[in-house]
């Protein structure tokens, strides 16, 4: 056993290979050096998995220059993805700079509920499960069996507010005697 370590992630970092028009024939750069995300969301081994795989696929598809070319922009598409679930979660610190994922404080906002609903609701908690493991797609949370219970707890928060806001506040009883 070695001692304990600790590690710092100072930033998300993604790069655009398959953004540039100039680029080495047969070069091939997948994982980390592409996206490279928080790991506390443990998605990186799982990224790095589904490329390897589109690698396989493009190399039996295609000659070797076509391949690479194709995997190049194939891989800017499967990072997209998981890019913008780590971001958009990223953004619920206030401390975290970049440029933000459009839609992001509705995203956050309703992933919170969702991890409420899954406290009592065994179905939104596996499917929050597949799309943390990436075995399902992130849409599948805003499914109606979940959006609607989304909803629904929603507006109860909101007229339970509103009713405890609207309440008669207590009376204070100062018993000043006055002579
Ligand atoms: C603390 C931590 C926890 C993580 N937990 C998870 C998790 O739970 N689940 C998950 O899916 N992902 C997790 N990840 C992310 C995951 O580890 C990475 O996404 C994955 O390892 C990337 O694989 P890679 O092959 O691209 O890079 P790496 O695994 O970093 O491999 C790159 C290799 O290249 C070597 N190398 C670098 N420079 C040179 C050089 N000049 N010459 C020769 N060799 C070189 C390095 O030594 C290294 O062995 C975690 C990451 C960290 C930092």
């Amino acid at each position: 056993m070695t001692s304990i370590t600790t590690f710092r992630f100072p930033s998300n970092q993604r790069r655009h290979y398959e953004r540039l028009r100039r680029f080495p024939d047969r070069l091939i750069v997948l994982g980390d050096a592409v996206s490279s995300v928080n790991p506390i969301y443990g998605q990186g081994m799982t990224v790095c998995a589904i490329e390897a795989l589109e690698l396989e696929r493009c190399l039996r598809a295609h000659a070797l220059t076509r391949a690479a070319h194709k995997f190049r922009a194939a891989v800017g598409r499967i990072v997209e993805l998981p890019w913008m679930l780590v971001t958009c979660e990223d953004f619920r610190y206030p401390q975290t700079k970049g440029s933000r994922p459009p839609g992001v404080d509705f995203i956050n906002w309703y992933t919170r509920k969702v991890h409420e609903l899954t406290a009592t609701d065994a179905g939104a908690l596996l499917t929050l499960l597949g799309v943390m493991q990436m075995e399902r797609h992130p849409m599948s949370l805003y499914r109606p069996g979940i959006a609607l219970k989304v909803l629904a707890a929603a507006v109860r928060g909101f007229l339970a507010r509103r009713k405890a806001s609207s309440a008669p506040q207590s009376l204070s009883h100062d018993t000043e005697s006055s002579s």
